[in-house]
């Protein structure tokens, strides 16, 4: 028998299927993780076919050395999924694969699931001098107790260490501890489902892709705990996405009080062994739910009956660093595999997913009202260029000022947000509230420090500094924008006798630091929360009555045609956490540019409103999802190899463009708006594309490009981030 086998390097040159042959003793199935020489080391692979044929001259093939678990490590479906995420996003198999399994099994840092445990037995050692592994590997387990097959096979060789087993030498024991990850336990709230719940529910039943449009406090949540319970009474399983930023302790303790066990959690804030173990229950199907971020769409589950994206809107469901995938896809391609619905979840979607939805390829379900009944919070828009006119330059309003004072003499609690994500990106002038922006494309130019420049990341044009607003003359035109720890400062002489709060990334390093924070805030009344991107989402605290906006425009003018519906969706998630107990609560909405047609349907919870708008501007300027944008990302150490590469590659591409005149809007070559990264220097080609043949031009620039490389170049489409 033989079996193809891919290696566990990053190295271009070996990306791809090796063959060798199945020595008699090894029972190798597709999956597996093997040990093979290749050329004059031992190296890592995962076996991937199993054949009675090979494809190469057979004399030349090398024997499997060993196995590392001792069942498949991947699963028949993932292999499947391996195959879709090469071809769709041009990805190394050894990446992918990688992806599929926690990251502490590959380095050996915890013990394996799998895996054999040596130690020595209590039987006399009585080894021949010359056999020196065999001494060595007595010595090793005297020193350190124990072993791993794995470890002492791969160090001291298989030989040596069946000598030992048969003498009787070493013991072999299997470790089967999980590590459970805490989570507070709560009783399960139960109630009763309201009307559209029930009817969204109803209408969950095929295999299609839905887009659940529920607005914020409509009870999505409890409608996928319903849509799970199903499932799995079924006998099937179910996926649950979050963003990370969401995977907050309330919702974890919900699904461990409706699920206890049946419930896997992956996160980043888990110790290695504890996903280790998640990833070990997911695998041995005790548990059957995964809920997690990102990478919880490759858990070990097999029947899926349901995938379900929260906030499917966000922009971390799109990985931005290596290996570069979309999260949607993978998930519609495990849903069809499985014949199972897939659930897109969202107070504000996707302009993409609504689009789709529009045109029939999504069945569009849609939750309202709040599921308690209550009015949606009012938005009160505040001009801020008014305020510095009136004579307060300060970071709040009178208005936000007057509705704090209110909160407080009440005993209550307000949520101060502030959008960091275009953190000192733009220049605005201050009395104005113009924004400089690209003469060609119609986005925000972006500040670069290290030559204090402008720039556009979408065609490289430069521009100088501004000194004074071309529109108004004024030289209050500045970049930079207010951070957590000012406002937080600025509180504390205003409201000396207030507890303020801070939500950020420097003050939720800490293991469970998150949870300590808002634990304390639910206990403190009045108090006050200030805190970034955070605190948007998921929170459900009924005495937050009052949220405040600092600067709403942060997001509005970062370069890239996605600013808008990012705004959007952000304020609107930001204003959900106000008011949803009893009370009505407030959203105070600070802007330099209150007239953006924005924080109108903003205001108005119009969605549908903003959709159409914003369909229109793309249609018009022929943006995504009207067309597609390709980003080829090329890095290397060595400037001169990378600069000649890029060049030929272009040249091609060119090429391609003469062949598909039509498709092409937009091609270009630059450097890469972040000129070094890790010492490498980084160059671009840009394409926009119609949509009309975007796959197959698409491929053929792959190709191209993977023909005249050495190394990796990474595809990026619709990219957000293009620095
Ligand atoms: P979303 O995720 O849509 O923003 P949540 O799922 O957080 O909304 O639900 C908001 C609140 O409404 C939660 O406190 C939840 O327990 C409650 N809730 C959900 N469904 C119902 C219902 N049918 N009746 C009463 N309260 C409900
Ligand atoms: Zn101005
Ligand atoms: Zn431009």
């Amino acid at each position: 028998m033989f079996a193809k086998v891919i290696i566990d390097q990053d190295a271009k040159a070996i990306d791809k299927v090796f063959e060798y042959i199945i020595p008699d003793n090894l029972a190798v199935v597709p999956g597996m993780r093997v040990y093979v020489g290749f050329g004059s080391r031992t190296v890592q692979g995962f076996v991937i076919e199993v054949s009675e044929k090979c494809d190469f001259d057979e004399s030349k093939l090398k024997k499997i050395i060993s196995i590392i678990d001792e069942q498949p490590a991947i699963k028949k479906e993932m292999l499947e999924v391996m195959k879709f995420m090469v071809k769709k996003f041009h990805l190394k198999q050894a990446s992918i694969l990688r992806l599929f399994i926690p990251a502490e099994m590959r380095e050996g840092k915890v013990k394996e699931l799998f895996e054999k445990i040596y130690s020595l037995s209590n039987k006399e050692i009585n080894i021949v001098k010359n056999a020196k592994q065999q001494l060595a590997i007595v010595d090793f387990l005297k020193e350190h107790g124990e072993g791993s097959s794995v470890y002492l096979n791969g160090t001291f060789g298989n030989g040596a260490v069946r000598a030992l087993l048969e003498k009787g030498v070493l013991i072999e024991t299997q470790k089967e501890k999980f590590r459970k990850p805490l989570s507070e336990i709560k009783d399960d709230k139960k109630v009763n489902l309201n009307k559209l719940q029930e009817s969204a529910i109803e209408k969950i039943a095929g295999n299609r892709t839905y887009l659940l449009h529920g607005v914020t406090g409509s009870g999505k949540t409890e409608v996928y705990m319903n849509l799970i319970s199903r499932e799995l009474k079924n006998n099937k399983t179910a996926i649950l996405l979050v963003p990370e930023i969401s995977l907050t302790p309330q919702i974890l303790a919900n699904f461990k009080a409706r699920f206890g066990e049946e419930v896997a959690i992956l996160h980043s804030g888990l110790s290695a062994g504890e996903r280790f173990d998640e990833w070990r229950r997911l695998y041995s199907g005790e548990a059957k739910i995964a809920v997690g971020a990102r990478s919880a769409i490759f858990a070990p589950l097999e029947n899926l009956g349901i995938i379900i994206i929260d906030e499917e809107h966000e922009q971390s469901y799109i990985s931005e660093s290596n290996p570069r995938f979309n999260t949607h896809e993978v998930a519609k391609f495990r849903a069809n595999f499985n014949n199972c619905p897939l659930v897109l979840g969202s107070a504000t979607p996707s302009v993409d997913s609504y689009e789709k939805a529009k045109l029939g390829q999504f069945e569009l379900v849609e939750l309202p009202t709040r599921a308690n009944g209550k009015e949606m919070p009012q938005i009160q828009i505040v001009d801020m260029i008014n305020e510095i006119r009136s004579g307060n330059s300060g970071i709040f309003s009178n208005q936000l000022l007057a509705d704090l004072s209110n909160i407080i003499n009440n005993k209550k609690q307000a949520m101060l947000f502030i959008n960091r994500r275009g953190y000192s990106s733009f220049m605005r002038c201050r009395d104005c509230g113009y924004v400089a922006k690209c003469s060609g494309c119609d986005v925000s130019l972006v500040y670069h420090q290290e030559d204090n420049r402008l720039k556009c990341h979408y065609c490289g044009k430069q521009f100088k500094v501004l000194d004074r607003c071309p529109s108004c003359g004024s030289e209050h035109i500045k970049h930079g924008a207010v951070g957590t720890e000012q406002v937080v400062k600025k509180l504390n002489e205003i409201f000396p006798d207030v507890k303020v709060l801070r939500m950020d990334n420097d003050t939720t390093s800490k293991k469970n630091a998150h949870q300590r924070i808002l634990e304390e805030f639910r206990n403190t009344k009045p108090c006050i929360l200030v805190g970034t991107q955070m605190i948007a989402k998921g929170h459900d605290f009924e005495d937050v009555l009052l949220v405040g906006i600092i600067d709403a425009d942060q997001s509005l003018y970062q370069s890239d045609y996605r600013s808008t519906e990012r705004t959007f969706q952000l304020i609107t998630q930001v204003a959900g956490r106000a008011g949803r107990g009893e009370t009505q609560g407030k959203v105070v909405l600070q802007t330099y540019a209150p007239r953006h047609y924005v924080y109108k349907f903003v205001a108005n919870y119009d969605y549908k409103g903003f959709f159409k708008k914003e369909e229109n501007i793309r249609q018009t300027a022929v943006f995504p999802p009207f067309s597609r944008i390709v980003r080829i990302l090329f890095a290397d150490f060595d400037e001169e190899y990378v600069r000649q590469l890029v060049k030929m590659c272009y040249n091609e591409i060119v090429k391609l463009k003469e062949e598909f005149k039509d498709e092409f809007l937009y091609l270009d070559v630059m450097k890469s708006p972040i000129k070094r990264m890790q010492n490498k220097f980084r160059y671009q080609i840009l394409m926009r594309l119609k949509l009309s043949k975007a796959d197959e031009i698409e491929s053929k620039a792959f190709e191209i490009v993977d023909k005249l490389s050495k190394n990796s170049v990474f595809f990026e489409i619709n990219p957000s981030n293009m620095s």
